[in-house]
């Protein structure tokens, strides 16, 4: 017996119900042991079913992560050019297949195909060929310099190790590109790895799966389980080395609290409430488009989406002005549907949240200038991009994450205030600074609390292979991407080495009254690093050199 169920969150709870017809629970099916329920996958946007996942229990989780570990260590025994082929040939099926993927993503998330390509495919593409060319020497072993130990004949260096497996759980904003970036990380390093995608788009998680399988990478060494929260609860208790997650502030925590437990690491991806900050000196035009795109692209969906803007009192009408004209001329529709710039949000509980920080703004003074509803469609989960002014930090709006299409206008007078402003935040994911001053643009940048932050640039670098993703303070801990990923996903060894092992070391036993005249020496001058210093003490050790070789003698 099979339970089909809705798992997606909140998509059921849809004032429109076209989706709640189609869940329906079989009596007593509680007892069935395994794949006792599935989720029914729907388009955001029109209700249509996209397909179907399980539900995977805790068991087969458990059982997908000892695969995993079985399959790990022949993968790591590969070179990193054998890995890279795989990856490579992963790479060829995407793009053998790259619209069918672009529409599915569609299908499920609800975005414009197109942002489904540039946001979601181009990004992925790109970080596979660098991952798979790249790691190699990204992850080379290095020499650490030991200062005045290297006189003594010793040497350190740093070698990457794999982890194990890893255990990938992602939320359904970015439901390629996401996860799919760091299983090509993790795969590279040499881990195996378990995914768990969000529940709301469990097949393009599965799909992920399926290009790496016919890719050829070896069996069980990349799982994906679908299903609910519980399943990726359940990929934390089952014995993997390390989590990436990412998702909201509020999930974050529990993992962590769950893999502080098991004593594993984690890593962190979290929630956003970005600012952008527009000098008077900026390019107007760019700013605005910027500003529009960044805020309004994957329906505001995106953890670096611009979620508060602040502008210079001077140029504040114009921009203003434009903003509105540009966000008057976006064309929201179906995502698959030719020619949509914005499409349905992901769920309808998400649109509430959005709802209800809007009509919390407006409660408290605020001015829709354009948007502000779902704009008349009685279908799908829409909301119109708006643009809000006469906010102030009191509002829902200005301080939690809205993760929709909305932006808040808020101006400011000096650079401070900008600065001031754009901190006054539990977040700190990325932030953008527009002046043509690009010193001035720098200078703001690093008082910024943002794990990044642009100047002229708004959202993209998540699609920049080779830098850094991570937040600060709320946002979340540690990095995916870049090299400083790359790092996350192995154990650093530290390897050193003694040429010189017949003189033995001073420090071992037996200590003498000598020895401790020698130590005190140490203490003085062996540890301002300064040789010169260190060599006043040759007398002391050959002394207690000698001393030694006495000992040793009788
Ligand atoms: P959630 O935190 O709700 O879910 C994220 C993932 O965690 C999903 O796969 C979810 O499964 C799973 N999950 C839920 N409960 C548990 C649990 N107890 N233990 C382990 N895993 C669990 O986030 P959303 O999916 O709603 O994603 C939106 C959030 O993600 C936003 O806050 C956004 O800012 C953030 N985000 C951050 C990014 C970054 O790089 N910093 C990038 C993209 C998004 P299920 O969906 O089945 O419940």
């Amino acid at each position: 017996m099979i339970i089909c169920r809705n798992l997606a969150k909140a998509r059921h709870d849809d004032a429109e119900n076209f989706m709640a017809t189609q869940i329906h629970e079989a009596a007593g099916a509680r007892e069935q042991a395994t794949h006792m329920a599935e989720i029914i996958s729907y388009d955001p946007a029109t209700g249509a079913e996209v397909g179907r996942a399980p539900v995977a229990t805790a068991g087969e989780v458990a059982r997908a992560v000892e695969r995993a570990r079985a399959a790990q260590a022949a993968w790591a025994a590969l070179s990193y050019a054998e890995r890279g082929h795989v990856v490579l040939r992963a790479r060829a099926r995407v793009l053998d297949e790259m619209d069918a993927i672009a529409n599915l993503i569609s299908r499920e998330s609800g975005k414009p195909v197109a942002e489904a390509l540039m946001m979601e495919l181009v990004p992925t593409l790109d970080l596979m060929q660098f991952f798979a060319r790249r790691t190699a020497r990204l992850l080379k072993a290095e020499q650490i310099n030991i200062g005045q130990y290297a006189l003594m004949g010793r040497s350190s260096r740093i070698v990457y190790k794999p982890l194990g497996v890893v255990g990938i759980i992602s939320p359904w904003n970015f439901p390629w590109a996401i996860p799919l970036g760091e299983v090509v990380m993790a795969l590279m390093a040499g881990n195996a790895v378990v995914l768990k995608p969000s529940e709301l788009t469990p097949l393009v998680g599965l799909k992920i799966g399926e290009v790496f399988q016919s890719a050829g990478l070896p069996d069980g060494l990349l799982a994906v389980v679908t299903g609910e929260g519980a399943t990726g609860a359940a990929l934390v208790e089952a014995g993997v080395d390390k989590i990436m997650f990412t998702g909201s502030v509020a999930t974050g925590r529990r993992v962590a609290e769950a893999a502080a437990r098991k004593l594993i690491p984690c890593v962190l991806e979290l929630g956003g409430k970005d600012p952008m900050i527009v000098f008077e000196d900026a390019n107007l035009e760019a700013a605005a488009q910027a500003a529009v795109w960044g805020a309004f692209a994957n329906a505001g969906q995106a953890c670096a989406s611009v979620e508060r803007c602040y502008v210079h009192e001077r140029i504040a009408e114009e921009f203003t002005a434009r903003v509105v004209e540009l966000t008057r001329t976006l064309k929201q529709d179906v995502g698959t549907r030719e020619g949509a710039d914005i499409g349905a949000m992901s769920s309808a509980r998400q649109r509430e949240v959005v709802e209800s920080h809007v009509r919390d703004a407006l409660g408290r003074g605020a001015r829709v200038l354009v948007g502000g509803g779902r704009g008349g469609r009685e279908k799908g989960s829409f909301h119109e991009p708006t643009v809000v002014d006469k906010v102030d930090h009191s509002m829902v709006l200005m301080r939690e994450e809205t993760f929709g299409p909305v932006l808040p206008l808020m101006t400011f007078r000096t650079e401070e205030e900008a600065i001031a402003r754009a901190n006054d935040s539990p977040y700190g994911l990325t932030a953008s600074v527009w002046t043509r001053d690009i010193r001035r643009g720098e200078r703001v940048a690093e008082r910024l609390e943002a794990g990044t932050v642009m100047v002229n640039e708004v959202l993209y670098t998540h699609g920049i292979a080779q830098t850094p993703w991570g937040g600060v303070k709320s946002s979340g801990i540690g990095r995916t991407h870049g090299r400083q990923g790359l790092l996350e996903l192995v154990s650093a060894r530290h390897i050193h080495v003694n040429r010189l092992a017949r003189l033995h070391d001073l420090w071992w036993f037996n200590y003498t009254p000598r020895a401790a005249e020698l130590f005190r020496g140490f203490a003085r001058r062996f540890t301002t690093g300064s040789p010169l210093q260190t060599s006043l003490l040759l007398p002391r050790m050959l002394r207690r050199f000698s001393e030694r070789r006495g000992k040793k003698r009788h």
